[in-house]
């Protein structure tokens, strides 16, 4: 890194060599020291079922409250947690908040299925079917209440391995979602191959399929060619009522998106599914008007 070692052995720090060296390390120690102080954040965005506005469950997204910079999205710290290895403990992090909270829940009466996000590096590491089963026996849960959902740039760096991996999981009983399907670089084939359970629609395709006419085509191929693989098929950002009743025409299973609720501490969650009603749309025939 910055350092070099000179003759001597005394270690100089020359700050013209590799800067970002020098802030990668320092942003790794506080990534750790985050870690221990408990500042990554579980937050949670409901999934619905699309037919009946039912709630099914939630998808677990970090959010990392920094003691001085704030409030940090995922996005500004998850690519690097990635290349640094970091982000597998942050990975068990939120499977661990995830099943303290589903068990509790259960305790409770309130069976829910949450999601968790898996990253590359996550698929590497062979210890992780073990951490998991290890994590939920402590909560007495089973791994049926959990969908893991991967990327498919995820399963493209190392397909074999990420294959062994999945297929481990896969077997203990863990639901496995493909998540932002659409924008990788893979081929199809994986999706026959993988024991994949759900496929995840982009919500870049989602967003504007009321005003884009190729995005709405996309979405209701995606969702013919999940259910022809005899998947389930999420669509995630939908943003408005018109939007999920287009989805729901599409024959869409779930949808997730800032209409129905935008990501939310635990709390708010709680009290978001006390109050959840389905839009009044869903008890309409589907040629009425919207
Ligand atoms: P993702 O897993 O595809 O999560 C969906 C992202 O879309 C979330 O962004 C969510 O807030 C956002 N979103 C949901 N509905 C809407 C909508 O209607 N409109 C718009 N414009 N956006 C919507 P977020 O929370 O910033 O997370 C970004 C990404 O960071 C996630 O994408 C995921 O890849 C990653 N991420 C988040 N939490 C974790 C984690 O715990 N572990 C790992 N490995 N990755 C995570
Ligand atoms: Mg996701
Ligand atoms: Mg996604
Ligand atoms: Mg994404």
């Amino acid at each position: 890194y910055t350092a070099k070692r000179k003759g001597s052995g005394v270690v100089v720090y020359d700050p013209a060599i590799d800067k970002t060296s020098q802030e990668s390390l320092s942003l790794l120690s506080e990534l750790r020291r985050a870690l221990e102080r408990d500042e990554f954040m579980l937050y949670l965005q409901p999934k619905l079922d699309l037919a009946s506005g039912e709630v099914i469950g939630a998808e677990a997204l970090v959010r990392w409250v920094h003691p001085e910079k704030g409030f940090i999205g995922p996005d500004n710290f998850i690519p690097f947690a990635e290349t640094t290895g970091f982000v597998r403990m942050l990975t068990t992090c939120m499977l661990e908040k995830v099943a303290r909270l589903c068990s509790e829940l259960q305790t409770r009466g309130t069976y829910l299925k949450f999601s968790v996000n898996l990253s590359a590096r996550d698929l590497m590491d062979q210890e992780l079917p073990a951490t998991f089963g290890a994590i939920l026996n402590r909560y007495m849960l089973s791994p049926t209440a959990i969908c893991l959902e991967i990327t498919e740039s995820a399963i493209m760096d190392d397909p074999a391995r990420a294959q062994n991996t999945l297929d481990r999981l896969s077997r203990m009983g863990f639901a496995l979602g493909i998540d932002d399907f659409g924008t990788g670089y893979s081929s199809l084939a994986y999706l026959k191959s993988l024991p994949v359970d759900e496929l995840k629609i982009d919500k870049s395709f989602v967003m504007k399929m009321e005003q884009d006419q190729d995005d709405a085509k996309i979405v209701r191929s995606t969702v013919d060619l999940g259910h022809n693989l005899g998947l389930r098929v999420v669509a995630e950002g939908v943003e408005s009522e018109a939007v999920w009743f287009l989805l729901r025409q599409m024959g869409c299973d779930q949808g997730q998106g800032y209409f129905m609720g935008k990501p939310m501490p635990v709390d708010r969650f709680l009290e978001w599914l006390q109050s959840w009603r389905a839009p009044a749309m869903l008890d309409q025939s589907e040629n009425v008007a919207v």
